[in-house]
């Protein structure tokens, strides 16, 4: 086979049109109810009876004729015998004559004669006899016979989706099982790189995320997913995966192996198997898409990268989905945003994932072939192909993604267990990137966060406050946070005393990455000891083996020490107790929040700032962590 370049990108429009007349045609299937929910009924269903099939009390009280009462009056009440009691499901026949009444609870059945219910609290109960202090009307507190549902009524339509409410009406027409449709969906992931989760990550490998995204993905839009697990990037292994999958299924769906690389050959199957519709649509993320029948199979080739594969999906899989059963796609949010900071599109059409903040939005997209960029997404923006740059504060449509719960504070910045505390105990939502001191204070000088968290010390080992002067940020202020004893984490059976210990070259150090307030915290303790020692910082740090690593969280310094990828590391000591490792104190840093200071007197972040000074906030923090007299103070405002 030889190698095929790209075609002509399609066009969105052209490509949504193609995808509107693409179906398949599901097969039926009867299903108990109890197994229906997320199913799509095959057939109208009629009920075989009547709801209520009786008529039947509403209320507790006293079943009487109701002319008996029309003369009651609080002053004057009517005097009825009291003849007999009807509780619920009953089976029993009852008759209410003249000037009688049957004592009835709810959803008891109705005695012949009677045609109202006097409620109880309307009534007093003497001896024998019931004393009526109200009128009552005719049928009043009775629900008649089918009046809920007649028998032979439709009561749900072929087509719909089965929720809670429709699996309740089923059962209450006393239908057991019912007849779905079953569009079966075979998932193939493809790449030599993928390997499951659970098992051991492998070097060079990743696990598979797409058969298990687009798995779910399938199930929500109404399909059932057949995961054919992970094929190598092997021509025959693949063609044998597919032709089963296509075999055994109404629709297949591959990922991975659609851009025109060596290797990547899946297109060149569909190509010559069945017919290729489109190779590439002019989007992004996720443009290698193929889009081909092979017989009456549809079968859609996916990007691999995991962001571009679920994107794909909404957009050009999902309504294929609902063509196929005859669905409506579920009704898909829209909110209106401004952009919360600018942003500079590619020159053609793109879905663009954003997170929404309060009525702002964010773009999401940190790195392509990251799942996390998805996982941080409340929605997408569809930024058109003329469109080169979006002003930060213009207005953008966000669709958003189902189920979404949009955060209420976004924070960038250091990684710190005092920041989960601190999230619980507010009961918001945070949205948390942790990546460091240095990109809290650049999310904060862009306006694309609402809290920065650092822990950032300049040379005289002043916090946060001279770099927020340097760096010349206006309209924030700092609020100062905690302390937290940071020093050298290593295993209990070892011994040591000071950084000294690591220049002999017998340990491996594992050091946090560049940008994070942890490392500039180390980098000032050992230039201390450098102009102590009268040597240079590079060549003190040149004799710790390992210190150029670059561990992105405590809790990874942490486990590469626990796993013996390292011996010695620097950090937090409530990290390292946490996971039962030893821990000799260098110093205390402060780790501070700086605000923006347009949203200060917001709800969510005066609640941020007085649960930082709360007492309850301060007795949770781990050993090593503890608040001051400062703690939660507003220092400085620029
Ligand atoms: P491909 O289209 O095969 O060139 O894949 C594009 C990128 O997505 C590569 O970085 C792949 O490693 C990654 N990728 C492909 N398939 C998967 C998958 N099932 N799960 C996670 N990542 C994947
Ligand atoms: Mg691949």
């Amino acid at each position: 086979m030889e190698r095929k370049e790209f075609r002509e990108l399609t066009p969105v429009e052209d490509a949504r049109k193609l995808i509107s007349r693409i179906t398949a045609t599901p097969e039926t299937e009867t299903v108990a109810i109890e197994d229906s929910a997320g199913r799509v009924l095959a057939e109208h269903v009629f009920s075989p009876v009547d709801v209520p099939a009786f008529n039947r009390s509403t209320k507790d009280g006293y079943a009487i004729r109701a002319k008996d009462s029309y003369q009651a009056s609080e002053p004057e009440p009517v005097e009825l015998k009291v003849t007999a009691s009807i509780p619920a499901g009953c089976a029993e026949d009852f008759f209410a004559d003249d000037l009688e009444a049957i004592e009835i609870s709810t959803g008891a059945p109705m005695p012949d004669g009677a045609d109202a219910v006097v409620m109880v609290e309307q009534t007093k109960q003497i001896g024998e006899s019931v004393l009526v202090y109200q009128p009552a009307h005719i049928n009043e507190n009775i629900m008649k016979a089918g009046s809920d549902i007649m028998k032979g009524e439709r009561v749900l339509r072929k087509n719909t989706r089965i929720g809670s409410r429709e699996i309740g009406v089923l059962a209450s027409v006393g239908l057991k099982e019912v007849p779905v449709k079953k569009l079966l969906i075979g998932i193939i992931s493809t790449g030599n790189e993928l390997i499951e989760p659970g098992r051991e990550l492998g070097k060079g490998l990743i696990f598979d995320a797409n058969s298990y995204a687009i798995a779910a993905s399938v199930e929500e839009a109404g399909g059932i997913p057949k995961m054919y697990g992970i094929i190598p990037d092997n021509e025959k292994l693949m063609e044998e995966a597919l032709e089963r999958a296509i075999r055994e299924c109404h629709i297949v769906l591959t990922s991975g192996s659609t851009s025109a690389g060596v290797g990547d050959i899946m297109y060149m199957i569909i190509e010559e198997k069945g017919e290729t519709l489109t190779h590439g649509i002019a989007i992004k993320p996720g443009k290698p898409v193929v889009i081909g029948m092979i017989g009456d199979v549809p079968t859609i080739g996916l990007p691999g990268n995991p962001t571009s594969a679920l994107s794909i999906f909404n957009e050009f899989v999902a309504p294929i989905i609902h063509n196929s059963l005859g669905t409506t796609p579920s009704f898909r949010t829209k909110v209106q945003a401004v952009m919360g900071t600018g942003l500079r599109s590619g020159g053609r059409e793109e879905l663009f994932p954003v997170g929404v903040i309060r009525g702002r939005a964010y773009p999401a997209d940190k790195t392509s072939g990251a799942i996390t960029t998805l996982s941080d997404a409340d929605g997408i923006i569809e930024i058109r192909a003329e469109t080169e740059y979006i002003e930060a504060g213009s207005p953008v449509e966000v669709t958003m993604f189902g189920n979404v719960k949009s955060p209420d504070i976004m924070y960038v910045g250091g990684q710190c267990p005092g920041i989960d505390i601190l999230e619980e105990r507010t009961g918001m939502n945070f949205r948390m990137l942790n990546m460091g001191s240095s990109a809290g204070f650049t999310a904060i000088a862009g306006e694309n966060t609402d809290i920065a968290g650092v822990n950032m010390p300049d040379a005289d080992g002043n916090y946060n406050l001279s770099v927020i002067r340097k760096m010349n940020l206006a309209d924030v202020v700092l609020a100062r946070g905690y302390k937290r004893e940071l020093g050298l984490i290593f295993r209990k059976d070892m011994e040591i005393s000071g950084f000294e210990d690591l220049t002999e070259g017998n340990y491996r150090f594992i050091n946090r990455n560049r940008g994070s307030g942890t490392r500039a915290v180390l980098e000032r303790e050992l230039g201390l000891l450098a102009e102590e020692k009268g040597i240079s910082r590079n060549e003190l740090t040149g004799s710790i083996a390992g210190y150029n690593s670059a561990s992105k969280t405590h809790r990874s310094v942490c486990d590469a020490i626990k796993d013996g990828r390292a011996d010695v590391g620097f950090g937090l000591r409530s990290a390292a107790e946490e996971v039962g490792l030893g821990f000799l104190k260098i110093t205390e840093d402060e780790f501070d929040f700086v605000i923006r200071k347009d949203i200060i007197e917001i709800r969510e972040i005066e609640t941020f700032l007085d649960t930082l000074r709360s007492e309850g906030f301060s007795k949770r923090l781990p050993k090593g962590i503890r608040t001051y007299e400062m703690t939660g103070s507003i220092i400085s405002s620029f």
